[in-house]
């Protein structure tokens, strides 16, 4: 590993998941970093997150794959359920099976304990320094440096800028400038139970989709199996800006009525949801200029229906540091070398999300064909077609 102590540090827009993996990914290889987050907290929304194979792979890259599944729940399945009839569609092993098949665990876990993972990481490096209550405002590319300016009227020094802010990222607008990100339709209601007030008949370790007409339910454990995560997704042409905005019980009711028992049993035990208003953007080439780049939901935000945003961003933050690790001397080139790696992988992603939340939310003879497709895959033609996703990076 090189050590670049006496470089200036790269600058990190935004500690959320992908600011905080790139921190680490970057200090693996040697380079002092500086995490700037608005919020005077680095902290994760209650909720679980679902973590295919391929971010396991970077993970063992930058020595964190142990760390993460530690807290970890390993779901020996994933089923798709008829919301109105209760017939299984179709079932993926994700134990043994699909690790063997993609030499890496599926995982399910809560996004305060991966946070958490890169959170420590980052606090026993002496090459990252996290910096709360410190928003990016704007910034400025000197050709060999930059510097930001943060909220406060204070200014930072950098050898270059990653914008990890997210899905209203401000530094998005300066290089991409195409606005607001594209509001899906789609509304997601979340909330985590305690084991013990799951009914033991309605308890599964799988991860369990239930597809119903403009709807679906997910569940799934969580944190070694002692809490029960619970997604429900229906159509709805609300907006609001962020993602803890609390969610109208009466409006979900009106959504799911007339779905199986099992489903409605579980969301009944939910007094409080929090509301996600599920947005994505187009994808695009380009996310780079000169020191400036863009990473994770900045760069490519995508609807959650493929379970890879978190994926993306941390796959993202692993290879842009090799890239850079491979031409430290020329940071633009190391840049466009770490889009050019990644924006078709990341555009298929976004693309695809979107046909599988119309293939959940589907109804009539679409969903009757979607069906009939899924029931009729062998074990075998299930995973190989999740293999260009799960075997890459
Ligand atoms: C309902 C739902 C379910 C999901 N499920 C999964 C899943 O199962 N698996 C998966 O892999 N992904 C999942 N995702 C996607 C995943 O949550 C996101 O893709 C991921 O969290 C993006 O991380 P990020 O760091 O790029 O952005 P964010 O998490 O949005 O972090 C951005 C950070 O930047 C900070 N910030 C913003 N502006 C500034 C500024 N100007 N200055 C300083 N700081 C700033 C913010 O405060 C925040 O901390 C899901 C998403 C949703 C909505």
């Amino acid at each position: 590993m090189a050590a670049h102590n006496g470089a200036r540090p790269f600058l990190i827009a935004g500690g959320g998941i992908g600011g905080l993996a790139t921190a680490c990914a970057l200090a693996h290889k040697g380079f002092p970093v500086r995490v700037l987050e608005q919020s005077p907290e680095f902290r994760e929304v209650g909720a679980g997150i679902q973590l295919g194979p391929n971010i396991f792979r970077v993970l063992e890259r930058i020595g964190l794959k142990d760390t993460v599944l530690a807290d970890a729940h390993i779901p020996p399945g994933m089923e798709m359920r008829d919301a109105l009839t209760g017939k299984l569609i179709t079932r993926i092993e994700l134990g043994a099976k699909s690790t063997a098949r993609f030499k890496q665990p599926y995982a399910v876990t809560h996004r305060t304990d991966i946070h958490a993972a890169f959170l420590n990481a980052c606090k026993s490096s002496n090459l990252i320094t996290l910096e709360n209550n410190q928003r990016v405002d704007s910034y400025e590319d000197h050709g060999d440096y930059v510097t930001v300016s943060l909220a406060d009227g204070s200014r930072a020094e950098g050898r270059a800028l990653i914008g990890c802010d997210g899905m209203w990222s401000a530094i998005r607008e300066r290089i991409v400038g195409d606005g607001k990100p594209r509001v899906s339709g789609h509304i997601a209601y979340r909330a985590v139970l305690k084991r013990a007030d799951v009914p033991n008949d309605l308890w599964r370790p799988d991860v369990v989709l239930w597809a119903g007409p403009r709807t679906h339910f997910v569940h799934y454990p969580l944190r070694r199996g002692e809490l029960y995560n619970l997604v429900a997704v229906f159509h709805s042409d609300h907006y609001e800006e962020g993602w803890n905005a609390e969610g109208s019980r009466d409006l979900l009711w009106q959504h799911f009525k007339g779905e199986r028992p099992e489903v409605l049993r579980m969301l009944e035990r939910i007094e409080t949801w929090r509301m996600w208003v599920l947005c994505d953007r187009e994808p695009v080439k380009n996310w780079s200029k000169n020191r400036v780049t863009l990473l994770g939901d900045a760069a490519h935000p995508m609807l959650q229906y493929l379970a890879q945003g978190a994926c993306m961003a941390t796959e993202d933050a692993v290879i842009l540091s090799e890239k850079i690790a491979e031409q430290p001397g020329d940071i633009p080139a190391a840049f466009i070398a770490y889009q050019n790696a990644r924006y078709l992988r990341t555009a298929r992603v976004q693309v695809m999300a979107r046909v599988y939340g119309e293939f959940y939310h589907a109804r009539g003879p679409t969903a009757e064909l979607r069906d009939q497709m899924l029931s009729s895959r062998t074990p075998q033609e299930s995973m190989d077609g999740v293999a260009w996703l799960y075997d890459g990076p």
